[in-house]
């Protein structure tokens, strides 16, 4: 929650009782003031800063590990052309060499038979 919208809804807050809506709160005697002035700063606030109810992006941060993975995913593609021969199959290949590729991930046929890896080793 942003502050803005954290500070209207301290500004309600009862003191010493609850109500279980908006509705009994504009009601209460002790409270109705507070939801007074809380609605005329939000209204006020809101229609000059139509952004300050806007929720925060989140920031992605990939981890360590997963740069580490994509830049090992990236060389693999540039440099290991079987590799890539299979993922070009298994995106636009047939159902069938699709199938086909899958079942040769399972059997660890790339683990075995990549140049690449090779390379690595
Ligand atoms: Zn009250």
């Amino acid at each position: 929650m942003n502050k803005f919208k954290a500070q209207i809804i301290a500004m309600m807050r009862p003191v010493g009782h609850k109500h279980l809506s908006m509705t009994d709160a504009a009601l209460c005697k002790e409270c109705q003031p507070k939801v007074q002035a809380a609605k005329e700063l939000y209204d006020k606030v809101v229609r000059k800063n139509p952004e300050v109810l806007a929720r925060a992006k989140p920031t992605f941060k990939p981890t360590e590990e997963l740069k580490e993975m994509w830049d090992n995913l990236q060389e693999r593609v540039k440099y290991d052309t079987m590799y890539r021969k299979h993922l070009e199959l298994s995106f636009k290949g047939t159902i069938d060499q699709q199938n086909k590729e899958a079942d040769k991930v399972n059997k660890g046929f790339y683990e075995k038979n990549s140049e690449w890896t090779k390379k690595q080793l």
